[in-house]
């Protein structure tokens, strides 16, 4: 029987209150055994909760009662209690397949759980989807999912999944959509196999099979140094403005069919291409940023407005490509935006007493991907200004992945910790949050192996502006 297991309880909660303690087992929540964490919000909802727990493999009783919405107090340790499901394609592309070895185990894991699609905008396929999910996914309005398509060709999407579901599964897909619940779409392009006219073919697939479709993200794959498929190479740049070119003309398509522009290529695209980011208002709300669409975009306007002074609320870190492997946040299915970081634990808002602005100016570092550090380096005189010092970037090549890994999430702390060894004793360094899950690097790692104190910052133009004008820095800086 699937049982979850407490991670921690929240002082003061009603957890706490009633004696639950970290590695407690929850049994069953109002006498239903849960299957994850989607079901346990469910039965915690109500104002009176009947646990059965287990510690020391006695198990016990308690009636907790609390405000009706109140959240227990309780984090988990899994989001899924009984078994993720796994997948059971074999994608050329698959950037798990591309991780050095001896990185801890949970990051192997390949899901194909549209639990963790729902619960942490993870891609599926949908090839081990079944009647049953049909129905829940249905039945609890599961939604928005994030579903990986790929291509609409059967063959060719057989070919990349390297799976003869691959050729079928999509049909839940039209379903789904069918039955209402909001799906966001991604294409993992892979030069010489799903661009050009396939994905021309695909877009006019979707607009044909699948117009109730949210949005649809179009991304280049991933090559590590790590690959071992030779079919799989990073775009050329011409293959790189093909495909912006390809997207800009079907959003023409579908903005006249539907009245929406529904497909977007990824920023990484336009950096790969040469090409100017499309504007702001181009993005239609930015919904795919955590997929790394429109994300320097939102990071400019809000470095911008933070300058100017006007109050915007960040529009929140994109949690990695790993989040979903690290636990379930104890207030609810999206770890909400808040001062403390729920991945890192630490403080990003209060930093202790102000500090002599006149004295006190020290250099700034900001730390980056190769990629974010082109995002970034326009808004560096900017910066600089409100800095009333000078700030700089400091890209990191990621030598840990090699290949044509350039993005800041993916940074490890053995490439910070290189690139940072040749930076000054007594300046500032910002490292944003998102290279930490839960406090640690990719390589499981914390920032006390870095041979200069940082301050972690929220991956956002607003936390960024703010740190950066920090007069003498964050006292907390860790090392
Ligand atoms: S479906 Fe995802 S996890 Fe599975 S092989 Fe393909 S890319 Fe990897």
């Amino acid at each position: 029987m699937p049982a979850a297991r407490v991670l921690s309880v929240a002082p003061g909660s009603p957890a706490e209150d009633a004696g639950i303690a970290a590695g407690d087992e929850i049994l069953a929540i109002n006498g239903e055994h849960l299957r994850d964490v989607i079901e346990y919000q469910l039965q915690v909802d109500a104002a009176e909760v009947d646990l059965e727990v287990r510690r020391g493999g006695l198990e016990q009783q308690l009636v907790i009662r609390k405000q009706e919405g109140a959240s227990l107090g309780l984090e988990l340790a899994h989001a899924v209690f009984d078994r993720v499901q796994t997948c059971d394609n074999h994608c050329p592309f698959c950037f798990i397949h591309q991780l050095p070895k001896g990185m801890r185990r949970s990051l192997y894991l390949q899901d194909d759980d549209f639990r963790l699609s729902f619960l942490y905008g993870n891609f599926t396929t949908l090839t081990r989807f079944t009647e049953a999910d049909f129905e829940r996914v249905v039945g609890e309005r599961l939604g928005p999912l994030y579903v990986s398509i790929h291509a609409t060709d059967p063959d060719v999407r057989t070919r990349l999944l390297r799976n003869r579901r691959g050729a079928t599964s999509l049909r839940w897909l039209e379903l789904l959509l069918d039955a209402g619940i909001e799906i966001h779409g991604q294409i993992v392009v892979c030069p010489g196999i799903n661009d050009g006219a396939v994905l021309d073919d695909t877009l006019l697939g979707v607009l044909d099979r699948f117009p109730q479709l949210a949005t649809l993200g179009v991304v280049p794959l991933g090559v590590s140094a790590h690959s071992r498929e030779p079919e799989m190479r990073p775009h050329t740049i011409a293959e790189a403005r093909a495909v912006v070119e390809i997207v800009h003309a079907w959003q023409t398509r579908f903005a006249s069919a539907l009245g929406r522009r529904l497909v977007f290529a990824s920023d990484e695209y336009y950096l790969l291409a040469g090409f100017d980011f499309p504007a702001l208002d181009a993005y239609d709300g930015c919904v795919q940023h955590e997929n790394g669409i429109g994300m320097a975009r939102t990071f400019e306007a809000e470095v911008r407005a933070a300058l100017a002074g006007d109050d915007v609320a960040p529009t929140g870190v994109r949690s990695g490509f790993f989040a979903a492997v690290d636990g379930a946040p104890a207030e609810g299915y999206r770890a909400p935006r808040v001062s403390r970081s729920p991945r890192t634990g630490v403080d990003f808002k209060s930093h202790g007493p102000e500090i002599d602005a006149g004295s006190m100016r020290r250099r700034v570092g900001i730390i980056t991907g190769e990629l974010g550090a082109r995002v970034l380096a326009p808004l560096v005189p900017a910066l600089g200004e409100r800095a009333g010092g000078a700030v700089r970037l400091i890209p990191v090549a990621n030598a840990f992945f090699g290949g044509n890994i350039g993005v800041t999430g993916l940074l490890t702390s053995a490439d910070v910790a290189t690139a940072l060894a040749a930076e000054p004793e007594g300046d500032r360094y910002l490292l944003p949050d998102v290279v930490l899950s839960r406090g640690r690097f990719l390589d499981g790692q914390t920032v006390a192996a870095l041979p200069r104190p940082v301050e972690i910052v929220a991956t956002d133009g607003t936390a960024l502006v703010r740190a950066v004008a920090r007069p003498g820095g964050d006292p907390q800086a860790r090392s």
